[in-house]
């Protein structure tokens, strides 16, 4: 078992979980600049380094056998395979950063976020949304996905996970990064979950309007 539980002031593991283009990237490394007190866990991962990509750094890369004889060792916290490739958080690195006092971020899919939840009772679910349908668009273009196929694509998937909003401790609205991230920090430090009453509400607009924009903006892309 992990050697933290939760409450006000103890360090636990933070899960950050987003529909593709809400900005978690973005905001996983801004929690953790400048500060020792949050650190990002190094996942293990059998995909091929993207371009930039650094190893030990964002990913620790290696082969389908190494991973798989460390699964079965009992070295991941929980492991998952996303799109094909297997993911999985190193155990020792989440439990001597915890045991330094350090919450530590993890960016893992949402069948990781379910392990870390039966495994680390103490962990901190939090899951981030746009401000609104308009704004996830043009943040899934500015990041590079110009395709409309692929932009409906990530549009319905957003749908399917805004659905699940429900499973986590906390829910962010990332409008501005600075005030998004302190909130993360806040609800950290605090050692507790706070949801906010109108977190349903966000939802369902979110969806209604996700709706809308594939309704009159994408009709004619099949995708
Ligand atoms: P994700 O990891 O959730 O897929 P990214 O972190 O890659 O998303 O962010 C998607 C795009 O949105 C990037 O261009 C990023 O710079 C931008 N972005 C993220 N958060 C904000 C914010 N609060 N305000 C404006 N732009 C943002
Ligand atoms: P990418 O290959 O684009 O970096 O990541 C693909 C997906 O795998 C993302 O949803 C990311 O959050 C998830 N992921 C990254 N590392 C881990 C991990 O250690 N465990 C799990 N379960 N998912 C991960």
């Amino acid at each position: 078992m992990f050697p933290v539980s939760a409450g006000a002031g103890r360090a636990q593991p933070v899960v950050l979980a987003a529909p593709s283009g809400t900005g978690k990237t973005t905001i996983a490394h801004r929690l953790v600049e400048g500060t020792g007190e949050f650190v990002f866990s190094v996942s293990a991962t059998t995909r091929a380094p993207r371009k930039g990509e650094r190893n030990g750094m964002d990913y620790e890369f290696m082969e389908r056998r190494q991973f798989e004889e460390r699964a079965q060792r009992g070295e991941f916290a929980e492991w998952a395979e996303v799109h094909g490739n297997l993911y999985g958080t190193p155990r020792r690195a989440l439990e001597e950063a915890a045991g330094r006092g350090e919450f530590v971020v993890l960016d893992i899919d949402v069948q990781g976020a379910r392990q870390i939840r039966a495994n680390f009772p103490g962990a901190l679910l939090v899951f981030v949304i746009p401000p609104s349908a308009e704004v996830l668009v043009s943040r899934l273009r500015r990041r590079g996905t110009e395709a409309d196929d692929e932009v409906v694509r990530r549009l319905r998937s957003a749908r399917e996970e805004l659905l699940r909003a429900a499973e986590f401790d906390h829910v962010v609205v990332n409008d501005d990064l600075a005030r998004a991230v302190a909130e993360v920090r806040r609800v950290a430090r605090a050692g507790g979950a706070r949801k906010g009453a109108d977190v349903a509400l966000m939802i369902a607009q979110l969806t209604s309007q996700i709706d809308r924009v594939l309704e009159e903006r994408f009709q004619n892309v099949g995708a």
